[in-house]
């Protein structure tokens, strides 16, 4: 079966795409500075699959440890999810986002080309869609960035296109992710952040295990349901599994293919926190507090080319999303930090 390398993969998204690569048969090979993850994570995959994940601690920019890893494996294809991804922090250290988001991904993409691996699945964000005109968004929106975590994924998404011009043994998938959430049903691997979280179910979860004691909702004067923002929330298990699905079929597609994974719904900061009590009994102290700069009002998917080209759809709803968050979180307060 072919060897799949997995970038970032300790982190949160990735390690649950390795699980499901696993699953499928693929052999996978992870490469990861452990910058914002922790080896224990893979050693959870490990245990979930009873199969081996070859790790190598590499950090991206390093091309000739990299080229070394592909010297010593028959890569066949790469799935791309190593950089920095905290849009705040982003805006104040910018140098370091496009060091280790673009130039590492340019060293990745040398070392690549060098050993003839011309297949590449990169983790895009719905953040390059900007504030968007209408919702639901579908891929030929116009793309923009806020800040320079954005501009990475729009630099990266735009190197990609290029680079498929150059040579057509290219097979390249960008994959907009709209909002992960939710971790492996058995509740061993889920979502581990460093500090203070930035995103709402993470910190609505650690309000709820009583490691915070309330949560800010960020506006309640936006244009929408209920004035809080409304956001596409999926299960990680589900966007993982278009990974597998775009590996499955990359050698079918030709240049650049562009997909956005989420569900279609939208559900706004309340209807979550309404959700969540529901789900687990917890409650949820929350306080309306002014808006976060950089935020939009309303944001959610058109999937349906992901459907009809990956065969791919989100099986699984909010009340599983929510259930399996909430499993992750109470059975490890502390994350892999126990
Ligand atoms: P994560 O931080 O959990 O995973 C990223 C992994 O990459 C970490 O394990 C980290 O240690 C590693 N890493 C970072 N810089 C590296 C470098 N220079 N060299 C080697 N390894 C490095 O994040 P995640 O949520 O799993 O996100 C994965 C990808 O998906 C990222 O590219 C992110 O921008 C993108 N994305 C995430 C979301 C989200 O909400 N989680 C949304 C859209 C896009
Ligand atoms: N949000 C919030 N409080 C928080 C974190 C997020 O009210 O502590 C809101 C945020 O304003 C947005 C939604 O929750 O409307 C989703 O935010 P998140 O950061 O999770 O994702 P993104 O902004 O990247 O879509």
């Amino acid at each position: 079966m072919a060897k799949i390398l997995v970038t970032g993969g300790a982190g949160y998204i990735g390690s649950h795409t390795t699980l499901l690569l696993l699953e499928a048969g693929y052999e996978v090979v992870v490469i990861d500075n452990l910058s914002n993850s922790s080896l224990e994570s893979l050693r959870r995959v490990e245990q979930i699959t009873d199969k081996r994940v070859t790790f190598y601690k590499v950090d991206l920019r390093e091309e000739n440890k990299i080229n070394d890893i592909f010297t010593e494996h028959e890569i066949e294809s790469v799935v791309h999810f190593a950089g920095l991804k905290a849009v705040g922090e982003s805006t104040e250290i910018p140098l370091d986002y496009y060091e280790q988001n673009v130039y590492g991904t340019l060293s990745l993409l040398k070392v690549m080309e060098r050993n003839n691996c011309f297949n590449i699945v990169f983790s895009s964000s719905a953040t390059v869609y900007g504030d968007p005109a209408s919702v639901p968004i579908t891929e030929d929106f116009p793309i923009s960035a806020t800040n320079p975590y954005g501009r990475t994924k729009l630099f990266i998404e735009e190197i990609l296109r290029d680079l498929s011009v150059s040579n057509d043994k290219w097979r390249i998938v960008l994959l907009r992710y709209f909002n992960p959430i939710g971790a492996h049903e058995s509740g061993l691997i889920g979502e581990d952040p460093q500090g203070i979280p930035n995103n709402l179910m993470p910190f609505v979860s650690q309000v709820a295990v009583g490691k915070r004691d309330k949560l800010s909702v960020f506006g309640n004067d936006y244009d929408t349901v209920d004035g809080t923002g409304v956001r596409d929330y999926i299960h990680v298990v589900d966007l993982s599994d278009a990974h597998v699905k775009s590996v499955e079929k990359i050698k079918e597609f030709e240049g650049v293919s562009t997909f956005n994974l989420g569900t279609g719904n939208g559900y706004s900061v309340l209807q979550m926190i309404d959700a969540f009590i529901k789900e687990t009994g917890k409650p949820v102290p929350f306080s309306i507090e002014p808006r976060r700069p950089g935020d939009i009002a309303e944001c959610w998917a058109d999937a349906s080319l992901a459907n009809q080209k990956l065969d791919w759809k989100a099986e699984r709803g909010l009340s599983e999303m929510i259930k399996d968050t909430w499993r992750w979180q109470n059975q490890n307060p502390n994350g892999y930090d126990n």
